[in-house]
């Protein structure tokens, strides 16, 4: 039977993993939202207002940003880590942020122990999935971590890379955001930024990991972001973070696939009715 129901014993096996008062669950959804870059106090309190209120149950915003010019906006390191964990402990949700270096660790964690110990996942971007001495470093912390596929990473490599953060003692999420293909570079020209690989999120849970999806590094472009997020819903995703912008044009990073908020709550709505359809014909719990 092609399904996620009960009786797919892989299903069985994936454990949930609590983070404050959430639980990244295979039986339950979760809609993560923010900014690609936290750009300042009043931008993050703004949309973590909006999203959650919303149904948002954990904040994203990146103060480390990779990016592929240096010349680009790179976030605003400590001070954004603030206004993110201020924003989470405000609206009561926990927070992800990416971390790039081993350096930038125990940033992250002094953030959280200055806001109450604030929980959060670790995310580790696209670009750090084959960063072993990263990996290893933020495993041992015993913290959620978000990990992201390598653009050219295939199942197996993700596999490994999930090892080496687990055998620390973190629990792993893995997060698809597409994979490089000859469809990929331009959104305009081609599919997409990237290819979204959605039969990535059923062997991810094959593996045993609870899977979320990113709808927008795949996509690119904001007006393909819903239906591609959708999607993602659709194949069994455990969930889906998005970036999501109060002024997506002027978004700082990442603005060409910036949602805005009516976008994320036509995604969210939709996306709540499109389980509701799933469960009711037991595709998934
Ligand atoms: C991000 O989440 O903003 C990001 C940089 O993602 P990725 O590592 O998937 O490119
Ligand atoms: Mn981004």
């Amino acid at each position: 039977m092609l399904s996620l129901s009960k009786e797919t014993e892989y299903y069985n096996n994936i454990k949930p993993i609590s983070v404050g008062d959430i639980s990244i669950h295979p039986e339950k959804n979760v809609y993560i939202a923010g900014p690609c870059a936290v750009e300042s106090e009043e931008q993050m309190q703004r949309i973590a207002a909006a999203v959650v209120g919303m149904g948002a149950l954990a904040i994203r915003g990146g103060a480390f940003k990779p990016r592929t010019n240096p010349e680009a906006f790179r976030g605003l390191g400590v001070e954004g880590l603030q206004y993110l964990f201020d924003a989470g402990s405000l609206h009561g949700v926990p927070v992800v942020t990416e971390v790039m270096a081993e350096r930038q660790i125990d940033l992250i964690l002094q953030a959280s122990k200055n806001h109450k110990n604030h929980p959060f996942i670790f995310q580790i971007g696209a670009r750090n999935a084959q960063n072993y001495e990263l990996l290893s470093a933020v495993g041992k912390t015993g913290i959620p971590v978000m990990l992201k596929n390598g653009s050219g990473s295939n199942i197996k490599d993700m596999i490994g890379a999930a090892g080496y953060i687990t055998h620390g003692g973190s629990p792993v999420i893995m997060c698809e955001r597409g994979i490089s293909t000859f469809n990929c570079g331009d959104p305009k020209k081609c599919a997409g930024r990237f290819t979204a690989d959605l039969h990535a999120v059923l062997r991810f849970q094959e593996e045993g990991f609870l899977t979320i999806f990113d709808p927008s590094h795949a996509a690119g472009r904001a007006d393909h972001v819903v239906q591609i997020a959708l999607a993602g819903v659709g194949v069994g995703a455990n969930g889906v973070i998005v970036e999501v912008h109060d002024d997506p044009q002027h978004a700082l990073c990442d603005k060409d696939q910036a949602i805005s908020f009516e976008q994320f709550h036509t995604l969210i709505n939709t996306a709540k009715q499109l389980e509701q359809v799933m469960r009711a014909s037991q595709f998934i719990y």
